[in-house]
């Protein structure tokens, strides 16, 4: 029989996660304080987050060791399985080799727990009582549900309120994990009763949830906030998927061309393409790393770099980023984790320097390799994996134009079983095309009065 899932053992869960500031050619730029323009110290962060997760935000070591009671809850669902895609292969008729690393195998179904779990532990080891989060679709919301309750703290989330209402499922998940759960804009915080007389029916955004979510958690010593994208420590968590990936890749005997993922604030893209960008920057090899975000988020391939707020209200530092700008407020798309105006400043950095790549996919175009992949290998992906799927078929499918084989590693990086709504709106021809107009974009970015970046 040939080999189709590809395992490692508990004890080949990697010990460490690995930093790749360590070896960026160029470093980010700083995060600046908005009041002073200055480069943001640990102090200006403490009120939001445990010391030891500020340390692994500058952190230029190369590797940090992963503690025991993080790996620990780690082997509840890790080592992840990764596949070799025959059924995808055949169904596209390509010479190409299709992989896929699985994380929809955590107890909440996406990637989101793998850094959720160590964000819970800091805290709790720092004595926080509760956090308050933000999340779109949910995934990260009941992550971080399940993580907080595993350490006994409580959890508060806004939840964007498109999401709130279209996907109840996902809110009570994190009901059942003992979490609270809010639709942001709310009328419980200044930023979100702002919005509210603003525009009263505002389906919201991540932007306006985690500005809510920060609000709370500035306001209360025994409360601190926790975000599940974006920042540097995020991304150092989730790296322990690319690092399994290549230990998998190597028991399979090959190794990966092209490493794709889909693209919100970039945790997950990280995670899975960080440990083989490595391999380029300190032992010359040349993986071709792509980043797949929706047509109507195009923050890679049609926003700035430039210092920009990482909330809608202007509360976090100033990070210098890709960005639509912090007033965007993206189509409410079902892949609600892909609605977020920037991207974290570590990817930003890279695809500025030309060491990672960026593509969009329209609407119609994800669910359409959704489908693809559901028939030909069983699982239904989340709506944001079906971007990362979108781009692979891509691939494969110019194999076949050249006629050449490519080893081919995406990230699936959940499944869809609480997305049947959106799968319902694609059968029945619901689902749009947004075309972002040039016009529409420069009018958003058009109102940021942040630094620009020379
Ligand atoms: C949150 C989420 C994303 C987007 O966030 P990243 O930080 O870019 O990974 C993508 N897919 C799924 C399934 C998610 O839960």
């Amino acid at each position: 029989m040939r080999t189709r899932k590809i395992t490692l053992s508990e004890q080949e869960i990697p010990d460490k996660w690995y930093n790749i500031l360590a070896d960026m050619p160029n470093k980010p730029l700083p995060p600046l304080h908005p009041g002073t323009g200055e480069p943001v110290g640990p102090e200006d962060l403490a009120p939001l987050f445990p010391m030891e997760l500020i340390k692994q935000e500058v952190s230029t070591d190369r590797w940090i060791d992963i503690p025991d009671e993080v790996r620990n809850i780690y082997s509840l669902w890790r080592p992840t399985p990764l596949y070799r895609a025959y059924g995808l292969e055949k169904a596209l008729d390509t010479p190409a080799k299709i992989y896929y690393k699985y994380e929809g195998v955590s107890p909440s179904g996406s990637h989101k727990p793998n850094t959720a779990v160590p964000q819970a532990y800091y805290n709790a080891k720092e004595g926080v009582k509760k956090i308050t989060t933000e999340t779109g679709a949910g995934q990260w919301g009941s992550a971080l549900s399940f993580a907080c309750k595993h350490f006994g703290m409580e959890c508060d989330v806004y939840m964007v309120k498109v999401s709130y209402d279209g996907k109840p499922y996902r809110k009570v998940m994190m009901n059942t994990w003992g979490a609270n759960v809010y639709a942001s804009p709310s009328n419980r915080t200044e930023a979100g009763r702002k919005i509210l007389a603003e525009h009263p029916d505002s389906p919201g955004s991540l932007g306006i949830a985690i500005s809510e979510a920060i609000e709370m958690a500035a306001g209360d010593p025994d409360t601190k906030y926790a975000l599940g994208s974006v920042l540097n420590h995020v991304k150092l968590h989730q790296t322990i998927i690319g690092q399994e990936a290549i230990l998998q890749m190597e028991k399979a005997g090959d190794m990966p061309d092209i490493v794709i993922a889909p693209f919100g604030g970039g945790s997950n893209f990280a995670g899975l393409s960080f440990p083989f960008l490595r391999l380029n920057l300190t032992e010359g090899r040349n993986i071709r790393c792509i980043a797949s975000e929706p047509a109507s988020c195009p923050k890679l391939t049609r926003g700035v770099f430039r210092y920009d707020f990482g909330d809608t209200i202007g509360m976090t530092p100033l990070l210098p980023m890709y960005t639509l700008g912090h007033n965007f407020v993206p189509e409410p798309i079902h892949a609600g984790g892909l609605r977020y105006h920037g991207a974290g400043v570590i990817v930003s950095q890279l695809l500025k320097d030309g060491l990672i790549e960026a593509r969009s996919h329209k609407n119609n175009e994800v669910f359409e390799a959704g489908v693809i992949f559901a028939r030909s290998e069983g699982i239904i992906p989340a709506p944001e994996a079906t971007h990362g799927i979108a781009t692979a078929i891509a691939e494969a499918k110019k194999c076949k134009e050249e006629g050449v084989s490519k080893t081919i590693l995406f990230n699936l990086c959940g499944h869809g079983n609480f997305d049947m709504k959106a799968y319902e709106d694609y059968f029945a021809g619901k689902i749009v095309d947004h075309e972002l107009t040039d016009a529409e974009i420069q009018a958003s970015i058009a109102e940021l009065t942040t630094p620009e970046i020379p």
